[in-house]
């Protein structure tokens, strides 16, 4: 037996090499959420196949890499009709120019769902004039309604700034007039010289107290615009609740008395809550305000406070005539007025939104529970000093 024996050591290294290199490379292409391809069109322009399409093409197409291969119009055929002119001719220019392929295109999967994707490729012409493109083609649909919502999140924030810059342009212009309204009638009223008519005494009292209302609700309106625009400041200090109540209570007891409606102001000893002082005030007189108006004739209302751990929590309770249900979860939303809407009972329905946002800007919260028919309970948690 004659023979030669060779040393193919480098050979086989090199073939295993290869095969890990291809082995590495299909791993890649199933593992990249699009689908990497090649695809060739030969030199007249007439024919076009993919040489080759990775795995990914079943997820993203809904065809099959075999089915791809033996057919590129199967992928042609997915492509939204009125897309398909504009594929191709983006494809016939990138040839022509040997420049990057770029197209973003609607498709109808085979399990009906429609789905927008983003190829890209770069195109490289052989010896026998075809082009060949390498490229990626990944499926968008969720990044371009991502872009969509935030564009329209975006239009609704400019919307919601014009807005809230109106309404504090207008409330600011209202009460210039206003305070000339309230001042002349002020002066009316202490007029000596000559005196007020008895007969015209009522009617300037009734202007000055529908101003003083008006004035209440342009500057419940103007905190709102400011709070929404977050340019109202707070001077958060220690603040005695004692002093407070008392202050707040006496504040109120004129309009309790004229709704016949019992107001108590619990001693509130040795409570200090951390709070912007004029601003709490303004919470507290709000919430008795509404506990007072929206109470009946013999009714009562509570102003009481008391520790919870490290927290202070402050109750408004009246036996009033509560709030339904489903006006419940939005008493704090602006302009949410509930049954009131066209009742007797003056009012916005901006207090409450304004209390809200203020008791948050103080690192507080503010809660309701109530009873249609029976009353109602606000509390107001805000951190103990
Ligand atoms: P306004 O009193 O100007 O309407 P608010 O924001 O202060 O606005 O209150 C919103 C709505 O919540 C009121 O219109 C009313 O329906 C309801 N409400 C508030 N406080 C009480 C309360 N203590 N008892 C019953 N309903 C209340």
């Amino acid at each position: 037996m004659l023979g030669t024996q060779t040393d193919i050591t480098s050979q086989r290294e090199l073939e295993m090499q290869a095969s890990a290199d291809r082995a590495r490379l299909a791993l890649i292409a199933r593992h990249v959420p699009g689908v990497l391809y090649q695809f060739m069109q030969s030199a007249d322009g007439r024919q076009g196949w993919f040489s080759y399409v990775s795995e990914r093409c079943e997820a993203v197409f809904g065809v099959a890499p075999g089915e791809l291969t033996a057919d590129a119009s199967a992928l042609l055929r997915r492509v939204h009709p009125e897309w398909r002119e504009r594929l191709r001719s983006s494809l016939a220019v990138s040839a022509v120019h040997s420049a990057q392929w770029r197209l973003e295109f609607p498709i109808r999967r085979r399990d009906g769902v429609d789905r927008w994707l983003l190829g890209a490729a770069s195109p490289q012409r052989d010896s026998e004039g075809r082009t060949a493109w390498f490229g990626y083609i990944a499926d968008v649909t969720d990044l371009r309604e991502l872009e969509a919502t935030s564009r329209d999140k975006a239009a609704a924030e400019a919307a919601s700034r014009a807005k809230t810059e109106f309404l504090s342009r207008m409330s600011h212009e209202l009460r210039t007039p206003l305070n000339a309204v309230l001042g002349f009638s002020q002066l009316l009223e202490l007029s000596q010289t000559p005196p007020l008519a008895d007969a015209h005494r009522r009617p300037v009292q009734l202007i000055r107290q529908a101003g003083d209302h008006l004035l209440t609700m342009i500057g419940d309106l103007l905190d709102l615009t400011r709070i929404e625009a977050g340019q109202l400041p707070l001077q958060i200090d220690a603040v005695a609740l004692a002093p407070l109540v008392e202050e707040c209570v006496a504040l109120m007891q004129a309009q309790a008395a004229s709704a016949q409606v019992r107001l108590v102001g619990a001693p509130c000893v040795g409570l200090v809550v951390q709070a912007d002082r004029t601003r709490l005030k303004q919470v507290l007189l709000n919430l008795l305000s509404n506990a007072v108006k929206y109470n009946r004739r013999g009714g009562a209302v509570t102003l009481n406070a008391r520790s919870d751990g490290a927290e202070v929590v402050i109750e408004v309770s009246d036996t009033g005539i509560g709030i339904a249900e489903d006006h419940l979860a939005r008493v704090f939303e602006p302009f949410q007025r509930g049954a009131h809407g066209q009742s007797s009972i003056e009012g916005t329905g901006i207090g409450l939104a304004v209390c809200k946002s203020l008791i948050e800007l103080m690192a507080g919260t503010v809660g309701v529970q109530s009873a249609a028919g029976k009353g109602s309970l606000f509390t107001v948690r805000l951190a103990m000093a």
